[in-house]
């Protein structure tokens, strides 16, 4: 670890210790919203531009030091852990690897200080099985196109002011339709909807949004027309890090607030901590947490070493940020579970907040990033995602004719309309594309 990515840990510990005591962090879940000064006060500690260059205002640390905030961070709440994720290493990469100068002198001074941004890809209709997204973009004449559609899951959108977002430009051509655009929240045409009522990470806004003849300039387009899914799987496969971070961090702070619990707790006349058959247990969860841990890392710098070597092969770094994910959050899930149990009754009620752990654990295993996002790198073949050539990874789409399956979609080919039914009580976006100007 570097002295600069040492400092940005340190920092993110310091700003979480001081901003985040449990009081606030359970009245939040509670409330399930963060308060709005926080988010204020995570761009003045400079959590919300870690990789961002210094030209644009940002701390322009490493990914490294992106990873260690968030775990940081997700020892005391994975709510707030996940909105920094979020920006850091999905949005403000997308512009970092992707946009043009004028796309990042435009939007990088502003995340770097004072905007949330959100990276908007899943549709109700299109999950794991992402390219089957429905939202359409039409190029009109004067260079505006013409964005209609809607978007679900989307953290962030409660407090965003800049939205990523990926729609085709032309469906004929499959995935190689989709195109990034950039949108600001005051757009006419751009809707925030709900908030999704959730079982963890309550306090992150997870919302549906919908766009209704939302125009967005050509030169708002990050990345090239037609190549948005390059976009999404090249970052998608840094955000499995980030991911893994926040799942560490949720690991650790449930095995910090329990442990010292149950050695001050007594039972049959000394501490049920020091009973041997606990202490069993807390080996294997630590050993589990190092572990973790240490593939976490060891992806982070696999990351930071393909982008060093542009055109090398990403495999090894994909595997391992895929394998990083697997493996965290389900330490995540066994520990926070087993820290519950430590803890007895006490374990169980809300004031002691390792039930939120348990809570928040959940979105890592099989859901966040594509349901089978985390196996599915793991076991990917050479043809498959990932492989030199293809469209994994963020290497070049070479010739291949056959959509790539972002997540390892079990679909050889594309949704017919209307093929997902929406969820109960649950609008889907079926809103036919605009045909005239
Ligand atoms: C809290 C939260 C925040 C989110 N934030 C964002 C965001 O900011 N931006 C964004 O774009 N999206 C976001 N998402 C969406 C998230 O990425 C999707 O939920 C995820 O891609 C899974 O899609 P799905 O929910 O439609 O599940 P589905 O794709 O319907 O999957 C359902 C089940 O089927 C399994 N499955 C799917 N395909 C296969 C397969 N080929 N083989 C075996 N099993 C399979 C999955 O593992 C899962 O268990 C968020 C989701 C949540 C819950």
């Amino acid at each position: 670890m570097t002295e600069a990515e040492r400092a940005v840990r340190d920092g993110a510990a310091a700003w979480a210790a001081s901003e985040l005591p449990l009081e606030r962090v359970l009245r939040m879940d509670a409330a399930s919203r963060l308060e709005p000064s926080l988010v204020s006060s995570l761009f003045s500690a400079g959590l919300m531009g870690i990789e961002i260059p210094e030209r644009y205002g940002g701390s322009e640390a490493s990914f490294m030091a992106s990873c260690l905030a968030i775990e940081e961070i997700s020892k005391r709440d994975a709510s707030v852990a996940v909105m920094m994720d979020v920006q850091n290493t999905l949005v403000n990469n997308v512009f970092k690897k992707w946009g043009s100068p004028s796309v990042c002198d435009f939007a990088l001074p502003l995340l770097a200080q004072s905007a949330v941004g959100c990276f908007c890809l899943s549709e109700p209709g299109s999950g794991s099985d992402a390219f089957a997204l429905r939202t359409r973009a039409e190029k009109r004449p004067d260079g505006t196109y013409v964005i209609d559609g809607g978007k679900m899951w989307i953290t962030n959108a409660h407090e965003a002011k800049l939205f990523l977002i990926f729609a085709n430009v032309d469906p004929s051509k499959g995935h190689r339709g989709i195109t990034c655009f950039l949108a600001e929240r005051d757009a006419p045409g751009l809707t925030v909807g709900k908030a999704e009522d959730k079982l963890g990470i309550r306090a992150s806004g997870t919302m549906q949004l919908s766009f209704d003849g939302l125009r967005v300039h050509e030169s708002r387009v990050v990345g090239k027309v037609g190549e948005g899914y390059k976009i999404a799987i090249g970052i998608l496969n840094e955000g499995r890090v980030g991911i893994a971070a926040q799942m560490l961090g949720i690991a650790q702070g449930a095995f910090d607030a329990a442990v010292p619990y149950t050695l001050q707790r007594k039972q049959f006349g000394q501490p049920v901590g020091e009973f041997q058959g606990m202490q069993h247990q807390y080996a294997q969860a630590a050993a589990d947490i190092e572990a973790a841990r240490a593939l976490t890392y060891a992806a982070a710098r696999l990351k930071m070493e393909a982008d060093a070597a542009p055109g090398a092969d990403p495999r090894h770094f994909i595997r391992a940020a895929a394998m990083a994910k697997l493996l965290a959050s389900q330490v995540a899930e066994r520990t926070t579970s087993k820290a519950i149990e430590w803890m007895g009754g006490m374990g169980f009620v809300r004031e002691s907040g390792v039930e939120k752990f348990f809570r928040d654990s959940k979105i890592g295993v099989r859901v966040y990033l594509g349901g089978r996002g985390g196996a599915a790198g793991v076991t990917r073949r050479r043809r498959g995602v990932g492989a030199p050539g293809g469209a994994g990874g963020g290497a070049p789409a070479g010739g291949r004719a056959t959509p790539p399956p972002l997540f390892f979609s079990h679909r050889a080919v594309p949704s017919p309309p209307h093929a997902n039914p929406p969820p109960p009580g649950r609008r889907q976006y079926t809103k036919a594309p605009r045909t005239s100007s």
